[in-house]
């Protein structure tokens, strides 16, 4: 106990210091990521005949913190404060506490606040790249509604009717740079706010790991104290139950107490077959919107800015040709200037029309290089969730068949290697082997909607995963 404190001078101490102290014995009975989590965002506001006031980001903050660590906050404030300590709390996502703080120690206060949030905001990781942001992503009429949503989202997180939002659109338009966009401006508005991004993939990775280590709570506790969730390529959720299960409780908790949820995907949410129909019904209580390719007037506005950011003097006439030129990918427009900055600087060359006609060229061709028959095996075989070396083996087991013919579709579609090249690599088959399993997906594809959508989310993973 604090020799200071006594009954009558409490009220008068700065509150802060004595949940500096609780801090300090809390930190040593807990995990960091559970100090980090549930304490470090606790507030002081005021103490008064031993009870202390603090300020909680969310309803469900406050129960989860009484059903998990009541015990240990009672012990350490009465070990602090004395026998007849207690705690009450306010819930309020206020920046700054409310005015009831005692006037002779406001200005101390502020100091021990302004610490609290300084740590609290080092040990706080959003995983937002500050390099997307809304001044330099350029309108266009592709993206207007999503970005108009985005943009009222990030001046009101949670208070729009667009909860969710959900932003879908081809590889390469600039989903992942709109959603990231709502995050960075959402921390400078609001700097306390729980901001979170992550991609589907390592929400997945983490939860099986959480499962493993018997943390699934502890997990899911995380994701719900969030104020901000923003999720890119949430199709990846497809074909795994249990990360599904745990997403919908988390997004309960999170829409219930009108927190912000974020989503981007490769196609909207009725087309994500194979994805829990609770799930898809809620992705579609908010907004969705959807991102189109951009039309030449944009990719030219796209051209010009980053030319002009990257400090490279390139003409109209050449701007023009670019943007004829590669229509459908913002990324492949970015990498065209980046390689003809490259190509000129590495070559002496000036940067005319002859030299952007080459650069074209190759990302053409770079845009299949990325694409190998063994990328297409490992993709596919992590969706069907088989070992790679049974495409290769000369099981006839129905599953596997199909799987080793839709590979080998794929590698005829999306690269360009020969039938006999495709063959080899599949256990040395012969190549009219390679023409029957294309015809016969080619044809499946027409007749069995399942088979369509299982080429169609398998050509997007491979697009992006080889991007
Ligand atoms: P997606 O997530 O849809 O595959 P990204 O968000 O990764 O696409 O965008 C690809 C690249 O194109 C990024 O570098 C991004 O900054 C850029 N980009 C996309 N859309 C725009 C835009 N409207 N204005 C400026 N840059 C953009
Ligand atoms: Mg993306």
């Amino acid at each position: 106990m604090i020799d200071l404190l006594t009954a009558n001078n409490i009220s008068k101490v700065d509150c802060s210091s004595i949940w500096r102290e609780c801090l300090k014995s809390i930190k040593e009975n807990v995990t960091l990521m559970t100090y980090n989590t549930w304490f470090l965002p606790i507030k002081p506001l005021q103490i008064e005949n031993s009870v202390l006031k603090v300020q909680l980001p969310s309803q469900f903050f406050w129960e989860w913190i009484d059903e998990h660590y009541n015990t240990l906050i009672n012990r350490t404030i009465k070990e602090i404060i004395g026998s007849e300590a207690r705690l009450t709390y306010i819930i309020s996502n206020e920046t700054e506490p409310p005015d009831t703080t005692p006037s002779t120690t406001i200005t101390q206060n502020e100091t021990a606040l302004t610490k609290i949030k300084e740590n609290t905001k080092k040990e706080f990781q959003s995983f937002l790249n500050p390099r997307y942001t809304f001044e330099n992503f350029i309108k266009g009429e592709g993206n207007q509604l999503a970005r108009a949503a985005a943009s009222a989202i990030s001046d009101n997180p949670g208070g729009t009717s667009f909860n969710p939002l959900f932003v879908y659109g081809g590889v390469g338009l600039g989903k992942t740079h709109l959603i990231q966009a709502i995050g960075n401006k959402i921390l400078k508005n609001f700097p306390e706010k729980r901001v979170i991004y992550l991609s589907t993939d390592i929400f997945t990775v983490e939860f099986v790991e959480a499962i493993q280590s018997n943390k699934a709570n502890e997990f899911t506790s995380f994701y719900k104290s969030m104020d901000v969730l923003i999720i890119d390529d949430i199709q990846f959720l497809i074909g795994k139950e249990k990360t599904q299960d745990s997403f919908f409780h988390i997004f309960n908790t999170l829409h219930q107490s009108r927190k912000q949820i974020i989503f981007s995907s490769d196609k909207p949410p009725k087309d994500l077959k194979g994805l829990d129909e609770r799930l898809i019904s809620r992705f579609q209580w908010g907004l969705t919107a959807d991102i189109q390719p951009p039309d030449l007037e944009t990719r030219i506005a796209i051209l010009k800015r980053k030319s002009d950011d990257y400090g490279m003097t390139v003409s109209n006439e050449i701007l023009d040709y670019i943007a004829n030129n590669i229509t459908s990918n913002i990324r492949e427009l970015e990498g065209c200037l980046i390689k003809l900055l490259a190509n000129a600087s590495l070559n002496s060359k000036v940067i005319d029309l002859e030299l952007a006609k080459k650069t074209v060229k190759e990302i053409a061709t770079d845009r299949k290089v990325n694409i190998s028959i063994e990328s297409i095996t490992k993709c596919v075989c992590e969706y069907f969730k088989i070992e790679e070396n049974k495409l290769r083996e000369k099981t006839r087991k129905k599953e596997i068949v199909l799987a080793r013919q839709i590979a080998m579709f794929l590698s005829k579609e999306m690269t360009k290697s020969s039938l006999k090249t495709i063959g080899l690599h599949f256990g040395g088959r012969d190549h009219s082997t390679v023409i029957h399993a294309c015809s016969s997906i080619e044809l499946q594809k027409r007749t069995d909607e399942s088979i369509k959508n299982i080429i169609l989310s398998l050509t997007s993973i491979i697009e992006i995963k080889c991007s």
